[in-house]
């Protein structure tokens, strides 16, 4: 912060500033009107802390915008702790997906997802959390639902097609449990909706659920059948196997237990 005493004053009548040397005056054109007369000029140090200045005001826009954008993208609190840095996983699937968050300009002009596949308790759904929160570090904008909330939603919605259209303005929409939801008419025409307005607004789709792939992609039923077939022209299918994280919760838990009680 400059202050008067570290200015001077110059040969030429003019105020200078003791740290950068510059002036912190200058003449208006000797042929204005009024004859010689001064105005502020700012020297290199008032600059300097006028562009920190706008810099940390555009740094704290751009930090509560992402704040923004994380409270929009999940619907519990305890999702904003999934992050690849909180994170010991680093498994195939992990590493694939930083590369792919690494990418993301790449990955969204090409309108690349991915499906993730697995039995329950693989992590699908923590990697997933993942690479949203590290996109919505960088200002990505993204949603996770899962298909029950989707469902809930429409069910209640005046306006369908509204909701439909709000959940494509997000970069990238991630779809929790595919195939958990009760099996109706109803719901398989309202999953192949969302899942076929997001292929035409040519954004990317991750989708995540215990379905395997065989059994996708051998589906009879003519309504699943188009769903899984949109889902597999926009999503790369990657299977989740590692150890099973609950199986794994359990097993120390069970190996705590017999500490505690000497077995
Ligand atoms: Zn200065």
């Amino acid at each position: 912060m400059m202050n008067e005493k570290s200015t001077f004053l110059g040969e030429d009548g003019l105020i200078y500033c003791s740290v950068c040397k510059e002036p912190k005056e200058s003449f208006y054109p000797s042929d204005f009107l009024f004859g010689l007369k001064k105005h502020p000029r700012q020297c290199a140090c008032d600059r300097k802390e006028r562009e920190e200045m706008e810099k940390y005001f555009r740094e704290k826009e751009r930090k509560q915008l992402i704040e923004r954008n994380r409270k929009n993208c999940f619907e519990e609190p305890e999702m904003l702790q999934c992050t690849f840095q909180n994170s010991t996983e680093d498994n195939f699937a992990f590493q694939t997906v930083k590369k792919y968050v690494s990418n993301w300009k790449e990955m969204k002009k090409k309108r690349m997802g991915y499906l993730l596949w697995g039995p329950v308790g693989t992590g699908k759904s923590y990697l997933a959390r993942c690479i949203a929160n590290a996109l919505l570090d960088c200002e990505v904008t993204v949603k996770m639902m899962n298909v029950g909330g989707i469902l809930n939603d429409l069910f209640a919605a005046e306006d369908k097609k509204e909701y439909i259209r709000c959940l494509m303005k997000y970069d990238l929409l991630i779809i929790d449990d595919l195939g958990a939801e009760r099996n109706s008419e109803y719901a398989t025409e309202i999953v192949f909706s969302v899942v076929d307005a997001r292929y035409r607004s040519g954004k990317p789709l991750i989708i995540m659920t215990n379905l395997s792939l065989v059994k996708m992609k051998s589906e009879t039923d003519a309504g699943k059948r188009r769903i899984y077939d949109r889902i597999l022209e926009m999503c790369v299918p990657m299977k989740m196997d590692g150890d099973s994280k609950r199986e794994k919760l359990a097993t120390n838990k069970i190996h705590d237990m017999k500490e505690v009680l000497n077995l």
